[in-house]
């Protein structure tokens, strides 16, 4: 969806411009996650929750329905995913921790869609091996998270279509060509393939219900600019007789450049989980700040976290301590701190963080197979 006052672009394929939360709630019609909610979900959860708290996720589709229904004894299941279509960075992985702690709590099974073929659909210059390649590396950064794999199941689309194909000609068929081209903006110059997708995207919504023979609901974690999809399939899940999704929306994670601007050109933009952390290190400390021109200055006005890359990794997954987060604000903003004193703290943490990462996305070189969705065909066969 795009507006030009304000310059903002969001659809599943770009995001742009400065990016208005409220406006986006608006024109896509979620609704916001409020307090009240936020209590509900807490409270059937068992914890709260610092990226709820904070406002990481803020949207939301159905969440009430989901929980009503969760209270009756009506367990659901989860479904998330990501397009192949280069390495993971940090900024990846924080909605998949958070997808972690809700499938936790919840005790539900995950259906985690790799989707290798919208990204040889949509990016113009990708080989079939290259997205294989970044379909097994973004795995292993999944499952580096720690996902079961008795929970968790890994769809390839290329590899497990004979798994999806059923379900998606009857998307397919349910949604014509002028949907399509309102909801995702398709010119005719886009290729057959990206036509169809979108009724790959829907399937794993409805895939649970389908292998168990009865209505389950699908909780849907996932960031705001894929909306449009789970419109469609919400639309669609009627025409068929499942459950609309519910789902709950994250805004962008931000990057290390000015505004949180991340750049796939600019690798100095974020840090990847395969990031030497000596690399990292240099990120971080090169990373843009809300800070002043000078030290003096700053310690005479202070400087402004609002708009600082360093504080939103510290809010988002370094410093899940409100008391924490609130020492460095208030010290931020009254000059008590300067930047690269404040880069001091968050780059060991960073480096731990990673070297524990790689470490467990190590292990999980020989193990991705257990998590294959393969298995699932023989679900469906019983
Ligand atoms: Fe950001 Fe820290 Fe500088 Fe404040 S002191 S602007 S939080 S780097």
């Amino acid at each position: 969806m795009a507006d030009k006052d304000e310059e903002m672009v969001v659809t599943p394929w770009e995001v742009r411009g400065k990016i208005d939360y409220d406006r986006l709630i608006e024109l896509f019609g979620t609704q916001r996650i409020d307090q009240r909610l936020r209590e509900r979900i807490y409270k059937a959860a068992g914890e709260k929750h610092f990226l709820l708290e904070r406002g990481l996720f803020f949207s939301h589709r159905d969440l009430d329905w989901l929980l009503d229904e969760y209270a009756k004894g009506h367990p659901f299941f989860i479904y998330t995913g990501r397009g192949p279509s280069g390495q993971v960075h940090i900024g990846h992985l924080i909605p998949w921790m958070f997808t972690k702690w809700l499938k936790d709590r919840f005790k539900t099974r995950l259906y985690f869609q790799l989707t290798n073929d919208e990204k040889f659909f949509f990016e113009e210059c990708m080989t079939i091996e290259e997205v294989r390649h970044y379909t097994y590396e973004n795995s292993l950064d999944l499952l580096a998270l720690g996902f079961e794999p008795e929970t968790t199941f890994l769809i390839d689309d290329i590899k497990h279509i004979d798994l999806l194909y059923e379900l998606g000609v009857q998307v397919a068929k349910k949604v014509t060509f002028s949907t399509a081209k309102a909801v995702y903006g398709f010119e005719n110059s886009m290729n057959i393939g990206g036509i169809w997708y979108p009724a790959l995207q829907a399937v794993p919504a409805f895939l649970h219900s389908w292998i168990v023979g009865k209505n389950v609901p699908c909780l849907i974690p996932c960031a705001i600019d894929q909306d449009p999809h789970w419109r469609v399939t919400r639309d669609v899940a009627d025409k068929l007789g499942y459950y609309k999704p519910a789902s709950i929306q994250n805004k962008f994670v931000p990057g290390l450049g000015e505004g949180g601007k991340m750049s796939s050109s600019d690798p100095m933009s974020a840090i990847f989980t395969t990031d030497k952390p000596k690399l990292a290190r240099k990120k971080v400390m090169n990373a843009f700040t809300g800070g002043r021109a000078t030290a003096e200055e700053q310690r005479r006005l202070g400087a402004n976290p609002d708009v600082c890359s360093v504080f939103k990794y510290y809010s988002f997954i370094f410093m899940p301590d409100d008391r924490e987060l609130a020492d460095i604000d208030q010290k931020c903003r009254s000059g008590a701190i300067l930047c690269g004193e404040c880069k001091q703290i968050l780059a060991p943490r960073m480096v731990e963080f990673l070297e524990r990462h790689q470490a467990a996305r190590e292990e999980m070189k020989d193990r991705v197979d257990e998590f294959s969705a393969a298995r699932l065909r023989d679900e469906v066969r019983r």
